[in-house]
């Protein structure tokens, strides 16, 4: 009797330890491909393709097994390709050649197919980190980067949904490539699995660049909305090194359409300080050309400059910008984060450095 009882509670317990414990995430659904006819897929474990609507098995595909869908023969709105036996995160699957964790739904547009991957949050991380940051960087800034790029992914999930998909993976939400293997991304994901940023119990927005040049900027001045977490915050260590871009007076002319360059006024750069004519970290809020105004971000955009933390002067026929920082400057500075891990700081202290009046969360 005894026997009876124990042997499927034996079994359950093992289900669940394989099945849950310490490797469950969120599902997202991530677009990966878009506007094609059609698509070749191969998987790694055997496999089961559903009608996405409706959920019954239409197929069943054996381990290593590939297969394509093309648009003209899809009769349904939308496939998904799931694992038979094995939990989603233990299946790959090649999409035309590409190795993805997770599976894939296919859904049939007007006239061609929109390919995402079916991908749970710690492995769609894999395919993130490694294009966000260096693998060489020290463990403690790759920590805060795969905290910062989890919290991005939950706050932002959805933001396709028309789409039908959560997240696309480009720069418009974080850059995603499917498996990766380095050792140090996967350390920096194990070891902080399941943490999120929170400010007052609230999932925040982690935004990110790649060098504050000395000082990160105030979202409000950058985007315009006021965000009591991503304020301007001076660096402790700064290694920032100057970058210089020179645009001959003729072009920079054309370019702003204007009659030949003859003055230039912009208030002298300190970093950390501002004036009428920048912001308080001292990035460009706007100078003036021949008496006309343009914005910072304008002339950061007509002439491909790093940042908008910069000097600029009209020196024999040239214009010469001298700046530090690459990016926005909102968030979390990626050189910021990498410099404060060799001075040992760890990577909660990092994201509460650059996330101000923010806690770690563990979701799972
Ligand atoms: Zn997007």
């Amino acid at each position: 009797m005894l026997k009876k009882i124990f042997l499927p509670l034996l079994l359950i317990v093992l289900l669940m330890s394989r099945t849950e414990a310490g490797t469950w995430s969120p599902e997202l659904r991530v677009g990966i491909l878009s506007g094609v006819k059609q698509v070749s897929l191969k998987v790694s474990a055997p496999c089961v393709m559903l009608n996405a609507a409706k959920g019954n098995v239409l197929n069943k595909i054996p381990a290593g097994g590939s297969f394509t869908v093309d648009f003209e023969h899809l009769k349904i709105n939308a496939v998904e390709v799931r694992p038979e036996k094995v939990p989603i995160q233990e299946l790959t699957i090649e999409v035309d050649g590409k190795k993805y964790y997770g599976g894939v739904s296919v859904n049939k547009g007007k006239d061609s197919l929109t390919v995402i991957n079916l991908v749970p949050l710690e492995e769609y991380l894999h395919g993130v980190l490694a294009k966000e940051m260096s693998p060489s960087y020290p463990l403690e800034a790759l920590k805060a980067q795969a905290v910062a790029a989890r919290s991005f992914a939950l706050k932002n999930r959805g933001r396709h949904v028309k789409e039908v998909f959560d997240l696309c993976s480009s720069t418009h939400c974080q850059v995603y490539v499917g498996v990766t293997d380095f050792d140090s991304i996967n350390r920096a994901i194990d070891e902080t699995r399941g943490a999120v940023l929170v400010y007052k119990e609230k999932l925040i927005d982690t935004n990110f660049h790649a060098d504050s040049g000395g000082m990160t900027e105030d979202v409000a001045d950058v985007w315009g909305r006021a965000t009591p977490y991503l304020v301007a915050v001076r660096e402790i260590v700064q290694l920032a090194t100057p970058w210089t871009v020179k645009v001959p007076a003729k072009d920079f002319s054309k370019q702003l359409d204007l009659d030949d360059v003859k003055t230039v006024k912009l208030s002298k750069l300190t970093v950390g300080q501002g004036a009428s004519d920048r912001t308080s970290s001292g990035r460009v809020q706007s100078a003036q050309i021949n008496g006309k105004k343009f914005t910072g971000t304008e002339l950061r955009q007509k002439f491909s400059l790093p940042s908008t933390l910069f000097d600029m002067k009209l020196d024999a026929g040239e214009v010469i910008f001298t700046g530090y920082g690459r990016g926005h400057g909102v968030g979390m500075s990626q050189v910021g984060a990498r410099d404060y891990a060799k001075e040992g700081w760890s990577y909660e202290k990092i994201l509460k450095h650059y996330y101000k009046d923010t806690k770690l969360k563990k979701l799972y």
